[in-house]
């Protein structure tokens, strides 16, 4: 999985520390992302003494540190960030915006994880320039990452959504689906959906399978989690079998398809990325699923 980036470790620790020439910059424009080709086609973000601005240190990837650009964290609207860039004697032009979605085909694993941990704290930290309740312009603070309202007090840590992933199985079938057309993802998926308030996490995996295919299951079992960072999300994945009819009622808004097919025949392989195909890998493989599931 993306997160799965040994030799390498990540860092996530908040310190208060401002960038030195050689650290990376992480510059966002709408849902795009300043990248740098190297010399051996893969890509690095820009040096932090490439682009002038100021400064939040977000993360760690072994020694090498990244920082956001608080400038572009700052712009309004798509398009706006180029404008607010200090040019280095080179210029930008080396540089380009890529759209993140790409990323997994472009850069190294350990580099498309830093910018999607990267992405995630964009985010907050763009939601949350004001203060949620009086309205005043927050601060940073200088201990941890949090931002801090000095007019009333409001104290704001970084926002991560809980959501599911089910692999639904019955016998050497795994139930497959595709999202509506209006989403972004077009591949075959396993059912996912958030955590609502108020409900554990196996009411949640019940609740959506039944809400996306009208099934119902049981025998419930925890697989592994995931950071996805593109929408905020901590992802648990869970393995449960169809209890009872296997007929699919599905819901048309969520999903343009939804099937059973059978082990040896599955149209979608892990892809080292993310925790769905991951799961699709280990229910291809039956020694492998079986000694998950059942404990064998
Ligand atoms: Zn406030």
């Amino acid at each position: 999985m993306i997160q799965d980036i040994k030799p390498h470790t990540l860092y996530n620790q908040y310190k208060d520390i401002i960038p030195e020439n050689d650290d990376r910059a992480v510059v966002f424009d709408g849902r795009n992302v300043l990248i740098l080709r190297n010399e051996d086609d893969t890509l690095d973000t820009p040096k932090c003494s490439d682009i002038k601005g100021e400064y939040i240190y977000i993360l760690s990837i072994d020694e090498t540190r990244y920082f956001l650009l608080k400038n572009a964290v700052e712009c309004e609207k798509e398009g706006e960030v180029s404008n607010y860039i200090g040019r280095n004697s080179n210029g930008i032009d080396e540089f380009k915006f890529e759209p993140i979605k790409n990323l997994r085909q472009l850069a190294s694993k350990e580099v498309c994880f830093a910018l999607m941990t990267a992405w995630h704290l964009n985010t907050w930290y763009k939601d949350n320039r004001y203060c949620g309740r009086c309205g005043a312009k927050t601060v940073h603070s200088h201990k941890e990452r949090m931002l801090h309202c000095v007019k009333c007090g409001n104290m704001i840590y970084p926002k991560i959504a809980p959501a599911i992933i089910a692999a639904v199985t019955h016998d050497d079938k795994l139930l497959l689906t595709k999202y509506a057309p209006n989403r972004e993802y077009r591949k075959y998926a396993l059912i996912a959906g958030f955590v609502e308030i108020g409900e554990t996490i196996e009411e949640t995996v019940k609740r959506e399978v039944e809400e996306e295919v009208g099934l119902k299951i049981k025998n419930l079992t925890y697989y592994k989690s995931q950071p996805w960072g593109y929408d905020s999300n901590v992802l648990m994945g869970y393995f449960a079998e169809l209890d009872g009819d296997e007929s699919i009622t599905m819901d048309t808004e969520e999903l343009s398809k939804a099937k059973w097919f059978r082990r040896g025949e599955l149209p979608a392989h892990n892809d080292g990325i993310s925790l769905t195909r991951e799961m699709i890998g280990v229910f291809e493989d039956k020694e492998k699923y079986e000694k998950i599931v059942k404990n064998y």
